[in-house]
């Protein structure tokens, strides 16, 4: 969002060759996509943290090493959090809440500032495939992307998707809520009235500029300005492909973080290299196929 398209084009051309370029980067990718549980991962990030495997999060299957939080979502995940399906893709909300008013040193209950933890907008969806797919770099053509922007688009031209879109966001809100409010009472009893008294008061306010937003979504969602863009290696969180959607316009930002927007780089810049370069970029290895 913050640098122009022939920024945008360079940087992940940058990022995709320095990728590739990574010693052991194929075979490590062969485990990954392999789900290869007894594979020493050193280059891919944000699969599941290591104390979490072998454990689960009371929906489905315990976690994998070569797992993502976003790794068969569905199964891991309440049926509500997929706003929509194809065979190939999902649309969830993303998993923090869009308003980094939960997130500041005041709310947080390690009272450091995790506002770069919210959202990027009032409404921050991200389109996941089903299959294990790396990341934007990992990529050799377009059809993955093209179907998750296809997708996106069907969705968002049906007429509940603004409905849905504004509950799964007040269930982010409401879930961040608990959370909070529960890590208070772990971390120390004494103080839980008076930090919760405070959360009260300012999830009051977040609930008010949501009700907001979500009406001028509803009115304005065929008109909205809504823009898609992708996280690089070594840039991302979560190391399974996901491509941000997020309202672009600036009062739908108010409350939310803009700390990503120097490495989100846009749908247009990654589709231009990934749909002319096959040719010219030598992959290591030869590959993929
Ligand atoms: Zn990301």
């Amino acid at each position: 969002m913050s640098l122009q398209f022939t920024d945008h084009v360079n940087e992940f051309k940058r990022l995709r060759a320095e990728f590739w370029n990574t010693a052991g980067v194929c075979e490590e990718l062969r485990a990954y996509e392999a789900r290869d549980n007894d594979y020493e991962y050193k280059i891919l990030k944000g699969l599941v943290p290591k104390p979490l495997v072998g454990r689960t999060n009371d929906i489905g299957p315990a976690w994998q090493k070569s797992d993502t939080f976003f790794t068969d979502f569905p199964t891991h995940n309440d049926p509500q959090r997929v706003l929509s399906s194809t065979e190939r893709s999902h649309i969830i909300c993303n998993i923090a809440c869009h308003d980094t008013r939960l997130y500041s040193s005041d709310i947080d209950p390690s009272s450091l500032d995790k506002t770069a933890a919210a959202g990027m907008s009032y409404m921050h969806l991200l389109v996941i495939p089903s299959e294990k797919v790396y990341n934007a770099v990992s990529m050799s053509n377009t059809e993955l992307i093209t179907e998750m922007k296809t997708h996106f688009l069907d969705f968002w031209n049906r007429d509940d998707s603004a409905d849905k879109v504004t509950h799964a966001i007040c269930d982010a809100m409401e879930r961040r809520y608990t959370e909070v409010a529960r890590a208070y009472q772990r971390n120390d009893n004494s103080t839980a009235p008076q930090r919760l008294a405070n959360l009260d008061a300012v999830m009051e306010e977040c609930r008010i500029s949501a009700t907001n937003f979500a009406n001028t979504l509803r009115t304005n969602r065929s008109s909205a300005d809504v823009v898609l863009g992708f996280h690089s290696h070594p840039h991302h969180s979560v190391g399974h492909l996901h491509m941000h959607v997020v309202l672009a316009d600036p009062q739908f930002r108010t409350y939310s973080t803009l700390a990503h927007d120097w490495k989100t780089l846009s749908f247009e810049a990654v589709e231009h290299v990934l749909g002319g370069e096959e040719v010219e970029l030598t992959i290591p290895g030869g590959w993929p196929a």
